[in-house]
């Protein structure tokens, strides 16, 4: 029997429009898909309904609700269908396959989560193939998991990240394996996928709350800073740090900043700013030396996975502690033993 797939529309370039400020998010993807996609091609798809967002969104725009609607969504569907895609601008795309991951923990499905970086309205494009792509990955592969799909790249969503403002290899997974080979073939990667779950445990706890901040280290950064950032409501702060997690640590008014915010109950995490690797804080005496102010490691977390991976605990209502205990632990795979 042909499989029946979930097409979820949330708006980003794929279905944008030319407009006199640039390319604007649009409604009707249907009768563009119909357009793009004639019958007698369509025919060998999979059979798909479509749920459009009545006001599509620049990704850009997105916030953590919307997440949570993209989430509770497949949620209220899960039992119809047999794959999820959704569409999704690039800019932010990395944030809501990590959010998603973590709200739809033992996925059984495919959640296939793709955009393009030229909009299908254009002759010349990557929409077509990445939105058939993700329809093949969605329909005929076994893969519990949110993924994020792009230019022949199927990548965990929660480890991807953005890589290239233009070009087509927009996303890459610095600190994990591809999902599988994409070519004329898609051959799975089968060992780095996660195990098909016993049954599903999803949560979706309240994201109206924005408790988590980050914060880029930079050479001359003040305590003030660090002061500005911590003020209520946050309950947590990612450091994105230098290299394996150093910071200026001489600077003794930051470190008491840091250790003060420690103290208040606000859970300080170490990211590296770099694109691959991850902090390992007690390689250098000043890791060390920020980490003895209470910060944790992300140890080799996205950024993008430990912001919505905090903001997750913190909706769940975690105290600092629980936090701390559980952020090293891999929840959807976005953290390596
Ligand atoms: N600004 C767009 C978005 O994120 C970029 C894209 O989709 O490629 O919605």
């Amino acid at each position: 029997m042909r499989k029946q797939i979930l097409l979820i529309y949330t708006g980003g370039t794929i279905g944008m429009i030319h407009s006199r400020e640039g390319y604007s998010p649009a409604s009707g993807l249907q009768a563009l898909i119909d357009a793009k996609i004639p019958p007698i091609i369509a025919v060998d798809m999979p059979r798909y309904d479509l749920l459009e967002y009545a006001d599509p969104l620049d990704s850009s725009d997105m916030q953590p609700p919307d997440w949570q609607t993209i989430a509770l969504d497949i949620h209220q569907r899960y039992q119809d269908y047999d794959g999820f895609v959704v569409l999704h601008g690039t800019d932010t795309m990395a944030y809501t396959t990590s959010a998603l991951s973590f709200m739809l923990q033992g996925l059984g499905k495919p959640v296939i989560v793709t955009g393009s970086q030229i909009p299908l309205t254009e002759l010349r494009n990557d929409a077509q193939t990445n939105l058939v792509t993700a329809f093949e990955l969605a329909s005929a592969h076994p893969i519990p998991e949110v993924c994020l799909y792009f230019n022949d790249h199927l990548l965990r969503g929660n480890r991807a990240i953005k890589q290239r403002a233009t070009g087509f290899e927009a996303f890459t997974s610095p600190n994990y394996p591809e999902l599988a080979d994409v070519g004329i073939y898609i051959a799975l990667n089968r060992s780095a996928i996660l195990p098909a779950p016993e049954k599903t445990n999803f949560s979706f706890p309240d994201y109206r709350h924005h408790q988590v901040r980050v914060l880029n280290l930079y050479p001359g950064i003040q305590a003030d800073v660090v002061n500005a950032v911590c003020k209520p409501p946050c309950r947590a702060l990612i450091l994105r740090t230098y290299g394996v997690g150093n910071g200026p640590a001489s600077d003794k008014s930051l470190l008491k900043a840091l250790e003060a915010a420690n103290k208040a109950g606000i859970v300080i995490i170490s990211v590296t700013q770099c694109a691959s690797g991850g902090v390992t804080s007690n390689a250098y005496a000043s890791g060390s030396r920020l980490a003895a102010t209470g910060m944790i490691s992300a140890k080799d977390m996205t950024l993008e996975a430990a912001f919505t991976k905090l903001h997750h605990l913190c909706a769940s209502g975690c105290s600092a502690e629980e936090m701390k205990s559980l952020l090293p632990k891999s929840f959807a795979g976005e953290v390596s033993p």
